[in-house]
């Protein structure tokens, strides 16, 4: 056959290379078949006589990345390609891939140790096909079959079977016969494998052209009940099987798995992570389920399309179609536009300025509660993203800062006395009219926030008064803003006098609508 695909052409000097050294070289492996298939390729493998060393000396710039496994890596015209001596896997541990592996010198003895027949066919440099276990037949006919003892072969390595439903999806092949029959007979033993190398196989079957047959058969055989977070989830799996639309990418396929598996939030990331998952995959797809639970109720909005980023809201509106919705990708698109912000980074304030508008030196958690802030009303169009609005806004608008304190001088007066008052015998400073004071202090920073119609008022004081004061003295109370929570704010504050710490308080005050809380009595 005429290989002219550019990317064998490319590497047929590193054969040329390898054969003048007097060793074979081949093109094997997934290229080969899909060459056949007339599908595009990506890349492309090769098989030799050589040995790893041999490969070594042969091209200037090399890298062992899998030397163990008698693989190569070479570098010819800044591309890389995998050179893989040719090698039996004899000893298997464990239904694994062996640690050790055999050379071999030939051909024939390194495709018998390949999974399927169509991936046992390999190609010189001329075009010349070499297919000892019928490989060519089987495409034709769209097989999926083991080389050799198919019970034997998924003993050895369990991952084959895995690799058997990615094909039925990928290929859109059938499984002959007695193929399935081992998968089903040894699903058991897909446990044994390496979650990361179940995964790749997982990914590529769920993106493949032939979805509802892979899934179908990875149920049919029961490999699922074999993996992390999918055991006796097959009617869901059917459901994900039965979606009419293919995947692009594995983050959306998963997004619709996470969707059909109806897990909540907080059991994505578990589940997620049992399949190993990066923190970059989990973090993608929690958004996108987020997303398109919301968008299965409504279209996309500015708050909704900036949580999620247009990447994944792309992802979800080109899908929307198999959930019976029309696809608006285009609208999504103008939206995405029309947006003010896309990041927080693109608010016409940074930190510093606003560090420098509050008059505080250092940040804190408060800075990015501000940010929080001037995004939501950006993006309900309630304050325009320029550096004047912005900036107007922080300076005039009534907000308590966190850190923000407040000092107020007071001094005890015959009415403040316990013995007046009656809370007490004695003429000193009754608590209630120390709380008084905190309380006032308190107020003094509230106050000066508050928006038009709205008063301030304590829900809680925790008070420890330690040292009692006479009349006449002069007492400084001292309030600090700690934290800030919907309507409340939450106050540290101390009192001194004569040089002594009086007391020590924890107060919450509400803001709150004057009439409302009026008419609420
Ligand atoms: P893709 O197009 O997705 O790369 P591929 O068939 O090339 O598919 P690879 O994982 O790149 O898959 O493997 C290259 C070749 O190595 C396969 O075609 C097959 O010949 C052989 N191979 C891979 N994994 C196994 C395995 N577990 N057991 C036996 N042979 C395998
Ligand atoms: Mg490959």
């Amino acid at each position: 056959m005429i290989i002219n695909a550019p990317e064998f052409q490319k590497a047929i000097p590193i054969i040329e290379a390898i054969e003048r050294a007097g060793y074979e070289a081949y093109f094997v492996g997934g290229s080969v078949r899909d060459t056949l298939l007339n599908l595009d390729i990506s890349d492309v493998d090769i098989a030799s006589s050589a040995m790893p060393e041999e490969i070594q000396r042969i091209f200037p710039i090399t890298f062992d990345v899998g030397i163990q496994h008698g693989t190569v890596m070479v570098l010819h015209e800044r591309e890389t390609y995998e050179i893989t001596t040719f090698r039996t896997e004899s000893k298997y541990e464990k239904f694994r891939r062996p640690e050790k592996v055999e050379y071999v010198r030939s051909l024939q003895d390194d495709l018998k140790r390949r999974d399927f027949t169509i991936n046992a066919i390999a190609i010189d440099r001329h075009g010349n096909i070499k297919d000892f276990f019928n490989g060519q037949e089987d495409l034709a006919n769209k097989l999926i079959r083991a080389v050799g003892n198919p019970e034997e072969r998924f003993r050895e390595d369990a991952l084959r079977m895995m690799r058997a439903a990615r094909f039925v999806s990928q290929l859109d092949f059938e499984i002959e016969q007695a193929t399935k029959e081992a998968i089903i007979e040894y699903h058991p033993l897909l446990s044994k494998i390496a979650v990361e190398r179940v995964r790749e196989e997982w990914n590529k079957l769920l993106i493949g052209r032939n979805r509802k047959g892979g899934i179908k058969f990875f149920v049919e055989t029961r490999l699922f009940q074999m993996c992390p977070g999918l055991q006796n989830r097959e009617k869901e799996l059917i459901d994900l099987a039965l979606f009419p639309l293919q995947f692009k990418g594995t983050t959306i396929a998963w997004t619709v798995l996470v969707h059909f598996l109806d897990l909540k939030d907080e059991a994505i990331e578990p589940f997620l992570r049992q399949w190993k998952c990066s923190r970059k995959e989990i973090m993608d797809i929690r958004i996108g389920v987020q997303a398109l639970n919301k968008r299965l109720q409504q279209f996309w909005d500015y708050p909704l399309l900036f949580e999620t980023g247009i990447e994944i809201a792309m992802e979800i509106e080109a899908i929307i179609e198999g959930f019976g919705l029309p696809n608006q990708s285009e609208n999504l698109i103008e939206l995405n536009e029309s947006m003010p912000i896309h990041t927080l980074k693109d608010l016409a304030l940074d930190g510093k300025e606003l560090l420098s508008l509050l008059g505080i030196q250092r940040g804190g958690p408060f800075v990015g509660e501000i940010f929080e802030e001037l995004k939501t009303l950006v993006l309900a169009n309630k304050l325009e993203n320029s550096p004047f609005a912005l900036r107007d806004f922080i300076t005039k608008r009534r907000m308590i800062y966190l850190d923000e304190t407040f000092e107020a001088a007071y001094t005890v007066g015959q009415k403040d006395l316990a013995s007046e008052i009656g809370s007490g015998t004695l003429p000193v400073l009754a608590t209630p009219a120390l709380l008084a004071m905190i309380e006032n202090a308190c107020m003094g920073i509230v106050k000066e926030h508050l928006s038009e119609g709205d008063t301030t008022v304590g829900i809680q004081c925790d008070l420890h008064h330690k040292k009692a004061s006479p009349i006449h003295a002069e007492i400084t109370v001292t309030v600090r803003v700690t934290e800030h929570r919907g309507n409340k704010y939450f106050f540290e504050c101390t009192a001194h006098s004569q040089g002594h710490e009086i007391a020590s308080a924890k107060h919450t005050r509400a803001v709150v609508n004057a009439n409302a809380f009026m008419d609420s009595l």
